[in-house]
């Protein structure tokens, strides 16, 4: 058990000097927008994994979640808001599969609205016990299939998947709004690609970006 008020601050390996640690090597790596940099520093990701595994969570790695499923590593967050953010705001954004709920919490500090879907239920509940203590305004978390995006809250300036798909979803697509932006991952186990799709005057133009991996998007909603 951590003493009250420790969890959120951090202690040790879950510090401000650690989360220092995690910004050093994302720059080392290339990410360069102070945007994302000052997002990625403001949200305390020990808070979004077990406490067994927090001392970890600074690390670049995915990290288990439950339900097969793993928070994203840092760079892959990172990576995906920077090509959002490119030349650009967020304004209002979608995110599909919350899982628990972290990068929710970065897109948060950049986008004037965030909407993020999880269609595992219990993941969905999860990530609004962990988001709690951070009393974010402008974050809504929604159960269902984000396959299918969000229709009552669309359009978005800006859509990014937690998770690949072989093609884009056309929802995703449609439900961007003029001058909006889709980052996702797309490929199966042999190979992934983070991909980004802006939509400029009614056509949808694609730019291929790096090789990732994520976990399977899968479409209908599940408790
Ligand atoms: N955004 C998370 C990463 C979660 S992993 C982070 O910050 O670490 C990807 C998540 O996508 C999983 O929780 C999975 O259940 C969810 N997912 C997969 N298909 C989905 C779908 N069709 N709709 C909503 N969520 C989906």
């Amino acid at each position: 058990m951590s003493a009250p008020g420790t969890r959120l601050s951090g202690t040790g390996m879950t510090s401000e000097r650690t989360r220092a640690r995690m910004l050093a090597r994302l720059r080392a790596a290339g990410i360069s927008d102070a945007r994302v940099l000052a997002a990625m520093g403001a949200v305390p990701r020990h808070i979004f994994v077990e406490e067994a595994l927090a001392h970890r969570a600074y690390e670049d790695t995915a990290l288990p979640i439950g339900h097969g499923q793993t928070i994203s590593q840092p760079y892959a967050v990172a990576r995906a808001i920077e090509e959002l953010a490119r030349g650009r705001c967020l304004g209002r954004t979608l995110e599909v599969g919350t899982g628990c709920g972290y990068q929710a919490a970065v897109l948060a500090q950049l986008a004037t609205e965030v909407y993020s879907v999880e269609r595992v239920r219990e993941l969905h509940e999860r990530a609004r016990t962990n988001l709690r203590p951070l009393r974010i305004a402008n974050l809504r978390l929604v159960w269902g299939d984000g396959y299918a995006g969000l229709a009552e809250a669309a359009p978005f300036d800006s859509i990014v998947v937690a998770a690949a798909a072989d093609a884009p979803p056309p929802a995703l697509i449609e439900q961007l709004a003029e001058r909006g932006r889709l980052v996702l991952p797309l490929g199966g186990p042999h190979g992934q690609r983070l991909e980004r799709f802006d939509r400029v005057r009614g056509r949808v133009v694609r730019v291929a970006l790096d090789p990732v991996r994520f976990v399977p998007l899968r479409k209908g909603r599940s408790r």
